[in-house]
């Protein structure tokens, strides 16, 4: 049984009411923070844990926190990244909808550290139940003095709003959030500045996932060399992952980093193994962002060795035999799945996502849109299939934020580990056209 922390007292009756989890030992990690700890003791704990950012990019939490400019004089702020809109990643849904109050307190902790007076939670607009239920928590910590003014007569003051998006995937990313929080259209700023330097209202501001300061109250209340024991190497703690696709038990675990991926994948605990008993044909280990992978490279890296759940192991190998941890969003893909379909869809998906503001973004995953449109209905061309290598190539690395090098990687892996599927829809385009979908010219 693989160590819990996010999930220790998911199974406690009622743990979503203010009083079952304070009971049961919640808002603990606040009166600790507060009554006996400097703020810069509460980063340093962060740091000696070695909690990466769980939202997908697994930045140095303490390192992100400790480049807030606490001597500017300007007011600091905490935004907790609650746009999980990563298709195939559901985590921080399951965890607000069930735990609220272990973000609310996390969050309480994170903002003293920061010594931020004024912090949001940032959530995306498809998710207004669980606005609600933030709501009704934020309320129960106001009443309970857990916010507010004094908080446990420490002298220190938080204010914390839940703020609800208008559902574009792009205000995820952090820059666009923080405009669109700011009441402008969602788009990414030029990085440098970083948030940590430039924020909010050009404030010096730390934006965290809901996973990263959902885990902050555990590693108070235990020590960062605790939570420093959990995990493998420079992979330390544990990681929700969302599990999806063709598999027997799709769903929301906490794994230890480090775990086999044939041990989450096969065991009856986790994933439970293929639906039906089908073959596997590709997994995507870390949300529709990361590159997927083909049988050869799920379970062994290039190398040969054990392929495990943590950022080095999934990303060994680079981006030609390997892939990466990202969002924690393992999608599983059986015989019948179509990759070219299945890449199309993300093609469009980013192609309507992109905010448009740079060329090789807006343009380039517009013609992929269509490319992939034009093979997958049986229209394709020999010559696409390298037209769509290209066109990937230009967009990587070649944008403002990451929605571009996003929409570049699942093309190319594609074409690289499935190259056959797409000349085979070249090829024999009666027989795609035969299928019982879109078979309009494009
Ligand atoms: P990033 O690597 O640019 O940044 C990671 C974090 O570190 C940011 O907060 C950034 O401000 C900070 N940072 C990095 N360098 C810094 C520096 N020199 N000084 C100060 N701060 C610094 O990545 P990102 O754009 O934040 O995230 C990309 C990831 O997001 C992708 O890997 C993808 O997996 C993930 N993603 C997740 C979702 C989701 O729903 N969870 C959706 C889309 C994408
Ligand atoms: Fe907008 Fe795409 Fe450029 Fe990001 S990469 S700023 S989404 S156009």
């Amino acid at each position: 049984m693989a160590r819990k922390i996010l999930f220790e007292k998911l199974d406690i009756p009622g743990i979503q009411e203010y009083e079952v989890y304070r009971k049961n030992g919640g808002y603990a990690s606040v009166e600790k923070a507060l009554k006996t700890m400097t703020p810069d003791e509460v980063v340093e704990q962060v740091k000696t844990s070695g909690m990466r950012g769980r939202g997908g990019a697994g930045f140095p939490m303490g390192m992100k926190w400790s480049f807030i400019d606490k001597k500017s004089g300007k007011p600091r702020h905490l935004v907790v990244n609650a746009d999980e809109s990563e298709p195939g990643t559901f985590k921080d849904r399951f965890l607000m909808h069930h735990i609220p109050h272990l973000l609310i307190e996390g969050a309480i902790v994170s903002s003293y550290a920061l010594e931020a007076n004024l912090s949001y939670i940032y959530i995306r607009g498809e998710y207004m139940w669980i606005f609600k239920i933030l709501e009704k928590a934020i309320k129960e910590a106001y009443a309970n003095g857990w916010l507010g003014k004094n908080i446990l007569g420490t002298g220190y003051d938080l204010d914390l709003y839940v703020h609800c998006g208008a559902g574009a995937y792009i205000c995820g990313e952090e820059t666009a959030l923080i405009e669109s929080l700011e009441g402008k259209r969602g788009n990414p700023r030029i990085k440098p500045p970083f948030p940590a330097v430039s924020g909010l209202w050009n404030e010096p501001t730390v934006v965290n996932n809901v996973e990263s300061i959902s885990t902050v109250s555990w590693i108070i209340n235990n020590g960062g060399e605790e939570y420093a024991k959990i995990g493998i190497g420079r992979s330390t703690g544990t990681k929700l992952m969302s599990a999806s696709g063709h598999i027997k038990n799709p769903g929301v675990y906490e794994i230890e980093l480090g775990m086999s991926v044939d041990e989450f994948f096969n065991s009856d605990e986790y994933c439970g193994g293929m639906l039906d008993d089908r073959p596997l044909k590709a997994v995507i280990p870390g949300g529709c962002s990361v590159p997927i992978l083909p049988p050869q490279y799920i379970f062994k890296t290039a190398n040969g060795e054990d392929r495990l759940l943590s950022y080095e192991s999934l990303s060994d190998g680079g981006f030609v035999t390997g892939s990466s941890l990202g969002s924690g969003g393992f999608i599983v893909y059986n015989d019948t799945a179509c990759i070219v379909r299945n890449t199309w869809n993300f093609s469009r998906f980013f192609h309507h996502e992109s905010c448009g503001q740079c060329s090789p973004c807006r343009e380039g995953t517009g013609w992929m849109d269509k490319i992939l449109h034009r093979i997958e209905t049986g229209f394709g061309r020999e010559e696409d299939i390298d037209l769509l290598w290209s066109i990937q190539s230009k967009i990587e690395g070649n944008t403002i934020c990451p929605l571009g090098d996003a929409a570049s990687w699942p093309v190319a892996a594609a074409i690289r580990h499935f190259r056959e599927e797409f000349e085979y829809h070249v090829r024999f385009p009666e027989k795609i056209k035969d299928r019982n979908h879109f078979v309009n010219e494009p």
